[in-house]
This record gives C-alpha cells, structure tokens and sequence, in this order.
C-alpha cells in the first residue's frame, strides 16, 4: 500500500508552483499587448476593421484591454505592428490603467495609490472571496476555480472562494452581469458584511465584452460601486488573479 502511495507520488512529480510571484507563462501566451510606435494610419484602419468589441480607438490610437478578447485578429491583420507578450501581470486598480498607448511597453501594476486603507488593514493575511457569475459562459469561472487547484494553490496565501457571502470579505464578478443576474448580483453584494471588496474578473465581466451593446445586460451595479481590481482576460490565466489579488492586498 505505502509502495503503491510513493510510486503515485513519484508519478506525478512535483505539480505546485513553487513562486507564483515569479512564474512566468510561456511563449504563446497573450498577455500584455505592446503597440509599435511607428503603425501607420493604415495599419491603425486595419487594425480597427477586425476587432470585434471596438477594444482599439483612434485619437491617439490605443488598446482598451477591459473591452479585448485576446482572439489575436488585430495582431494578425498587422503583424509587427501589435504583438502580444508573455506578461500574464495585467491586473490594475483603476480602470484607465486597462488602455494601453502605442509605443508604450511598461508593466501594468495595481496602484497603490487609489487602493483603499482598509483593504490592506483588514484583509493583508486572509481573503475570503465570494464568487458571481453573472451571465458567464464559464470560461473564467473555470480558471478561478483553477486558481485554488493543486497548481496555483492560491490558499497559500489564505485566499479562498467560500459558498456564503455572509462568510465573505468581498465579490468576484465573472460574466457581462445579465438582467437575470442583476438582483441576485445586488442582493449578495449587500450580504456581505463591510468592508468589502470588488473584483471584475475578465473582459465580459469589465465591459461586457462581445455583449456590451445588448438589451439583456443590466449593467448599473458597476456605476453603484467601485471595483477595487480589474482583472482582464478572456478568460483570465490563474495567474493574472492571484498576482492581482496580492498584490491589492500587498502581499509580499
Ligand atoms: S485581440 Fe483584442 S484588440 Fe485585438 S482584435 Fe481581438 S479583441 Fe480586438
């Protein structure tokens, strides 16, 4: 029996991740866009024709990433001109942050500055997240759920998805928030106890996405609150969140 335990163990290695503070994703994956500086009119025209969610704007020409699905077309259509690096850390404090200029290749970063106190005072050693989604296809719900697997192992960090908003220091929305969804989104809200946090979790859930024109989304709960962390992506890598929570939380 123990021989057949230790030869399980001895199969599957080591899966845990050993520094997710300095995991780094692979080539191949789309993370943080960089625009060159020198695309031409035409190119930005181009550009702007495939984009399927208005996620790229002209005066001065940029890339919204709380309206982009990462499908790469924009890329495609002018190769050189809009890449997408490996950097999974685009996770920010304030909505602006998300919109990314030509010729700009910086780290996106939570802001220190705009992160309200009590967020670090009350929630720096243990996080307890209540999850919605709100008209999600369930893309990013799987990798939330993924977050806490064996892999990424986010309860390291004592943050950890938790059935009760009554248990709860906070809300991460997933989906572009349905008129279905709205009530059940306020009435959980309003269950958990304050102070509490918001995260947006992925483009449907910041924007809407491929939705945001829709009649069906009832969106008004985002003007009523703040959200303390946008957390971009289509779906969202584990990674991204978790470097995003603890990083609002300020965790070394
Ligand atoms: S990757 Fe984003 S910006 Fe580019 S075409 Fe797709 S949705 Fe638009």
């Amino acid at each position: 029996m123990a021989l057949g335990i230790i030869s399980i163990f001895r199969h599957h290695g080591r899966q845990y991740i050993k520094d997710l503070r300095k995991a780094s994703i692979p080539e191949g994956f789309r993370g943080r866009p960089v625009i060159a500086k020198d695309i031409t009119p035409e190119e930005q025209q181009t550009a702007i024709s495939v984009c399927p969610t208005g996620a790229i704007l002209t005066g001065p020409f940029r890339l919204d990433l709380g309206k982009c699905e990462f499908c790469s077309e924009c890329a495609f259509a002018v190769p050189g001109k809009i890449r997408f690096t490996n950097d999974h850390r685009l996770a920010v404090s304030k909505r602006e942050d998300l919109v990314i200029h030509a010729g700009e290749d910086k780290p996106l970063a939570v802001d220190p500055l705009v992160v309200r106190k009590e967020i670090r005072s009350y929630f720096g050693q243990a996080l307890k997240l209540r999850q919605v989604s709100a008209g999600g296809d369930n893309s990013a719900e799987m990798e939330l759920n993924a977050a806490g697997n064996v892999n990424f192992d986010m309860g390291r960090y004592g943050i950890e998805f938790v059935a009760s908003p009554r248990h709860a220091d906070g809300i991460v929305i997933t989906g572009p928030i349905s008129g279905n969804m709205s009530e059940a989104l306020q009435i959980c809200y309003d269950a958990v106890p304050s102070p509490k946090i918001v995260v947006l979790a992925g483009t449907a859930a910041i924007s809407g996405g491929i939705f945001e024109n829709s009649p069906e989304l009832r969106r008004e709960f985002i003007e009523t609150v703040s959200p303390d962390l946008y957390v971009p992506g289509n779906p969202p890598h584990p990674l991204t969140f978790i470097n995003g929570i603890l990083d609002l939380t300020e965790r070394k």
